[in-house]
Order: C-alpha cells, then structure tokens, then sequence
C-alpha cells in the first residue's frame, strides 16, 4: 500500500508534468458503472460517474499536492474553484502518457479505470489494480470530513506535540503503540512499512501499550518515524508489490528496509515473529523489541 513517501512521489512527478493542464474529457471504466448501477461505488465515490465525467470536461488543472496519503488536484472552471482528491488505496497509479500502449506493464493496463484527456493531447491516466482507491470530486473540503481529522504534516513543527497530545486521550492510552503510530488522526502517513521499521530501530515492541512508553521515548519514535519518512521519500519511496511512479518507475527504499518482510533480524539473527495488529500483519524481532 502506498505510504506518504509513495504519494510524494507521485505527487513531485504529477507537479510539472500536469500542473496547468486543462481536462477536455474523461472517460471511467466499464467496472465503474456497472457497479454504481449495482449500487456499489468503485473508485469514484458520492457521485453518479455520469455526472463526474460531466463535471471534470473543461477543468483546469491549477495545482497538485499532497496532504497525508491523499493527492489533491486544486481544479478549476471559470471563476468557480474545486477540489478533485485521489487516495491511491492499495494499487492506484498515475501515468501520464501520449496512448494506453505506453504504459509498460500489462496489469496496469489492463486495470485503466479512468482516462483524462488533457487538451495538450497527452492522457492522464489512473490505473488501479485492486480497485481500493478512491476519487472524489469536491466543492468544499468539508464535503468528505475524514479529511478535516487528519493530524498534521510530521514534518509540521506542531506534528510531534499532536502526537504527544493524542497519546494521553484514553482512546489511545491503552492501544498498542503500533496502531497508534498508524492511525492518521495521530500521525499523518505513517502506514505498516515504516511503523515496522520505526518501531524496530526504537526497540520497541508493537504490541506494547501506548502509556507503557516514556515521553521521551515517544519524542524519539516520533523523530525516528519523520527521518525515516524522510529518507524514503529521497529514495523514490518502497516498491513493495504494485507502487509505481507516474513513469511506471520503482523507488529503492524497499532495499534499505530492515525489519518489514524480513524472515531474521538483522542485528541479532532470531527469527522474526508476526502479529496482527489493528488488522495489519506486525513483524517484530522478538529479542530486540520489548
Ligand atoms: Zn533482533
């Protein structure tokens, strides 16, 4: 699943090759509107597609960014502004290409659910294998309120106090410091990859309750979370299964991982152990980490 790293990267790679761009059309899947006609919302969320395909002709692209794991397209039409906010869920990807056939892989072409035509000719196309993404078309961002609950940026000055602040509620108090560490209301996008690796460097056992842990602890887990956060998005992200950059391309951090997927710990040699831990598999080693 794409982290905050992996959306960066997309999003650095979107910034100059589609900001100020202009929509002409779009086309959704077949799968799409067969499941909106049966009910179901696939991909594009709250939102006949009929009327999605209508309201995005003639949008202007203003700017891309990143907030947590979402992207935000800042679009326009006239004097009127809108938001189009993409969550790339398990298997989104991005490409920007001249035709489909571009795209090199055959599972991401196979799986193109949305096509927009951009008015330089180029297409913009979001593939997704698994179908868990998410698009939302938007006036407001109040619109979809999950939004307005996100904990700030970790790189935000004020990031590492919400943490702290969060940690005392008793929501969190008695939960495991893993599923803390990965809910989005506590620490924006930090997902399973880089919790795993954060808690490994720290020592810290996942499963260990959140009141277990010292302030000071916590204040270095925190700092360990953003440089590693860091150090991926420098290294084009985790190719772990189906990420790719808007160039089909893979990032290399998945090579610098120590403890996520690993069957023996690297400092110790054990043999790692796994839990599940707030519905995610938790690797651990069972020696370094108390
Ligand atoms: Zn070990």
């Amino acid at each position: 699943m794409p982290e905050l790293p992996e959306v960066e990267g997309v999003v650095r790679e979107l910034v100059p090759t589609v900001e100020g761009k202009t929509i002409e059309r779009v086309k959704l899947s077949d799968t799409i509107f067969t499941s909106w006609g049966a009910g179901k919302q696939c991909i594009v969320k709250n939102m006949d597609p009929h009327l999605f395909e209508e309201v995005m002709q003639g949008m202007k692209i203003n700017t891309i960014t990143r907030r947590s794991k979402y992207i935000y397209f800042h679009i326009e039409k006239g004097e009127e502004r809108y938001l189009f906010v993409n969550h790339l869920g398990m298997t989104g990807a991005w490409f920007v290409v001249k035709s489909l056939a571009e795209i090199g892989e055959e599972k991401f072409r196979k799986h193109v659910h949305a096509i927009f035509y951009l008015t330089t000719g180029e297409l913009l196309v979001y593939s997704d294998i698994r179908r868990f993404g998410e698009m939302r078309f938007m006036t407001k961002i109040e619109e979809h309120p999950p939004l307005l609950q996100m904990a700030p940026e970790p790189f935000e000055d004020d990031a590492c106090d919400y943490f702290l602040n969060k940690c005392e509620l008793p929501k969190y108090q008695n939960k495991s410091i893993k599923e803390v560490i990965m809910d989005g209301q506590v620490i924006s996008g930090c997902g399973n990859i880089y919790a795993t690796e954060s808690l490994f460097k720290m020592g810290i056992h996942p499963a260990r309750k959140t009141n277990r842990i010292s302030r000071k602890r916590k204040i270095e887990l925190f700092e360990v979370i953003r440089a590693i956060l860091l150090e991926s998005i420098e290294r084009g992200g985790s190719t772990i299964s189906d990420y790719r950059n808007i160039n089909g391309e893979a990032g290399s951090m998945q090579h610098r991982l120590k403890m996520y997927g690993k069957k023996n710990c690297p400092t110790c040699g054990t043999l790692t152990k796994s839990l599940v831990i707030g519905g995610r598999t938790s690797v651990f080693c069972p020696k370094c980490q108390h």
